[in-house]
């Protein structure tokens, strides 16, 4: 250990870098200079609090940063307990010679999920389908006003992935498959920091957002990875450089631009494919961390490892802990390794084999950070927001995200919205549970079915909208749907999982349950039924749509189960699109928009609304004519041959779809697309079916 007595305490009062009116910089440079080589080792190591030896190494180490890994949390796990916690880590600091504070983190990516009765946000995938940058923006700052409130200033979020192939068990983190729309919702960050010079940081409502996971995690690919089969998750991404800028890239150069203060690099690996030099794992890559990220799109902030992934670089610790900072790692997250991992980097830097200005430039970014959000000042957590942890108002902004997150994927003859006087039964293993709903990442890392904390399920939010609770009768497994129910309501889908390939349960390949087909089967002969899926990513339908009169992909809504009865009951409008595309079957994963040949159950974007009247000529004319038209609009325009096919492949779609009664429109909305697309005037028909989708009644 360093050689400091952990139990002096010296008055640092009166120098240069505890003056609140110097500027940032100025400060940074004094502390800076006053450091010796542990101390600036220790700020740049991570530790789970959990993982501590003792908590006297917090000032014996100088440690940066402790965080609560998920499900790491105090007893009781309450909004108090939390601060009290936070505090008391806090408190070890003033032991150490200069008192630099801890800057502790934690994720809460949908809320601030590991505190019981905080406000469960949808997970990002709803918020993707809400197309809705200012309502996430709203959910950003409700975060933020939890967490922070807690004495936390640090959230591991929001993660920035494309994903690509809905295998992958963290579909539900990204807002979607398409990297302007995953963009576009980069509000949140605003929502959690404020301005994006970070002016607002020390605020006692606003936290430090990370941009994760640096780069390409949503675009590995299935089945070839180094460690096992099928994994996707910490694999391998293959592309050009110019489809990583394109498609995984692209939104961290938004974040950089909104000012997130911190990005943490990604388990997998990048292989480009226009150089033979094989994969690189993310967490040792100078190209893209230091090249890419810090000198070509100006980063000022700091780079947060990810849980122990610098382990995951080939060669002993010592060549893990240097190639890993000197790709441009600033803080490693090792987290119970912080004595071997401090020694190691202290050993590393005075042997020269990882450059004094790097470590410099680490401490200060990480230093420069910790002056903006005020906690030299305010070190402790300002207690004045415990109340609004899960207070009514913020769970109204979750509400208002569930119900716009819902998509409308059928409707036939309008069974949705449901009138409050109907007789409603109810059924399904996802219609009255809470953990369900709530997902992953919700009080354990894993989530877990069941009540496990506040909140509302659909079945409860449906019982509160209907005209009087009997009007809904709740049978979990569908036993006896026999006559005298106007409408069923089936609420399929997933359990909650983490990380990995998730729910391992259903065979992780996108397949309802045995349970669930079962359920959807007899309610659906037996009455006019709506579906909901409530799931982190599609799940297989196939034939089955065509036993359901409605069907709703709900994602993973969070607490706030009044939201989706809202949609159902017609208080709020249905106008959420899909974020991602829907397969017909497991064999055509990946697909994405722009595939070459892209014949979808549902496309990227589809999504019905309840605003308007039924759309004319029925939703199977307009759902081939939306697939004809983003397939259209995504692959010409390049290569005219290659647009031709696509056209040809988008109308024999359109065709299948109606059963052969798609001939060409000589009049209405499509007409001027059709006769352009036959006569091979592809540009001219991409603009006229595109327009014609856009302007039919959705
Ligand atoms: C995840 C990160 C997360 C970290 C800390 C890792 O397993 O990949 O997204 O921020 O744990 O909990």
């Amino acid at each position: 250990p360093p050689a400091e007595d952990p139990l002096v305490v010296i008055d640092a009062h009166g120098l240069p870098y505890l003056d609140p009116k110097l500027p940032v910089k100025k400060r940074v440079a004094d502390l800076l200079a006053r450091m010796t080589p542990q101390e600036k080792a220790g700020q740049m190591t991570q530790a789970e609090r959990n993982a501590l030896k003792s908590p006297g190494d917090i000032a014996a180490y100088g440690l940066g940063s402790l965080l609560s890994g998920g499900g790491s949390v105090p007893s009781p796990n309450t909004p108090a307990a939390w601060a009290d916690m936070v505090d008391g880590y806090q408190l070890r600091t003033r032991a150490a010679r200069l008192q630099i504070p801890l800057v502790y983190g934690v994720d809460a990516v949908h809320g601030h999920n590991n505190v019981v009765g905080s406000t469960i946000m949808p997970h990002n995938i709803g918020l993707g389908a809400s197309r809705d940058p200012e309502l996430a923006e709203r959910t950003g700052a409700v975060t933020a006003a939890e967490v922070r409130a807690t004495g936390v200033p640090w959230d591991f979020a929001p993660c920035l992935c494309v994903t690509r192939d809905e295998r992958w068990g963290r579909s539900y983190e990204a807002f979607g498959e398409d990297p302007a729309l995953v963009t576009s919702m980069e509000t949140v960050i605003r929502g959690m920091q404020g301005a994006p010079d970070g002016r607002d940081l020390d605020r006692p409502d606003k936290v430090l957002a990370t941009a994760k996971h640096y780069v390409g995690d949503g675009g590995t690919a299935y089945g070839s990875s180094t460690t096992g089969s099928y994994t996707i998750d910490q694999g391998v991404t293959r592309v050009t450089r110019q489809e990583l800028d394109a498609v995984h890239l692209a939104p961290f150069r938004e974040a950089v631009k909104r000012g997130v203060g911190t990005v943490m690099p990604s388990y997998s690996s990048v292989d480009f494919t226009d150089d033979a030099a094989g994969p690189v794992k993310m967490h040792a890559n100078a190209e893209l961390i230091n090249g890419v990220l810090k000198d070509r799109m100006g980063f000022r902030g700091f780079v947060i490892s990810d849980w122990q992934a610098i382990d995951q670089i080939p060669g002993d610790y010592a060549s893990d802990v240097r190639t890993s900072v000197n790709a441009g790692l600033d803080m490693v997250m090792v987290p119970s390794a912080y004595q071997d991992f401090h020694r190691t980097l202290v050993g590393e830097a005075a042997a020269g084999r990882i450059p004094q200005a790097r470590i410099d430039d680490a401490v200060a970014r990480i230093l420069e950070q910790k002056f903006r959000l005020g906690l030299f000042e305010k070190p402790y957590a300002d207690r004045s927001g415990l109340g609004a942890v899960g207070s009514a108002e913020h769970r109204e902004v979750a509400r208002e995200a569930a119900a716009k997150s819902q998509v409308l994927l059928k409707n036939e003859g309008g069974l949705l919205p449901l009138k409050p006087s109907q007789k409603v039964y109810v059924a399904g293993s996802n219609a009255d549970d809470l953990g369900n709903q709530a997902g992953g990442w919700t009080v354990s890392w894993q989530g877990s079915s069941g009540r496990n904390t506040v909140g509302t399920t659909i079945l409860e939010g449906m019982r509160k909208a209907a005209a009087s609770p009997e009007s809904v009768t709740y049978s979990k497994d569908a036993s006896a749907p026999t006559a005298g129910y106007d409408v069923g309501v089936v609420v399929v889908g997933e359990t909650p999982y983490a990380e990995g390939v998730g729910d391992v349960g259903n065979g992780h390949d996108l397949e309802l349950s045995a349970a669930d087909k079962a359920a959807v089967d007899r309610v659906c002969a037996a009455m006019r039924c709506a579906v909901l899926v409530v799931s982190g990513r599609p799940q297989l339908i196939g034939d089955r749509l065509d036993r359901m009169s409605a069907l709703v992909a709900s994602w993973l809504p969070g607490t706030e189960g009044d939201g989706v009865a809202d949609v159902l009951y017609g208080k709020r409008a249905f106008t959420g699109r899909s974020p991602v595309t829907w397969p017909k079957s497991q064999a055509q994963l990946p697909i994405n928009v722009g595939d070459a040949a892209y014949d979808p159950q549902f496309p990227y974007g589809w999504g019905l609304t309840t605003l308007g009247a039924p759309a004319q000529g029925g939703e199977a004319a307009l759902r081939a004519l939306a697939i004809a038209a983003v397939a259209v609009e995504r692959t010409t325009g390049a290569d005219s041959e290659a647009g031709r096919a696509v056209a040809d492949r988008a109308r024999a779609i359109a065709a299948q779809r109606i059963g052969g009664r798609f001939t060409q429109a000589t009049s209405g909305p499509f007409a001027e697309a059709d006769h352009l697309l036959l006569t091979g005037d592809l540009t001219g028909s991409v603009a006229a079916l595109t327009a014609a989708f856009r302007a039919a009644p959705r």
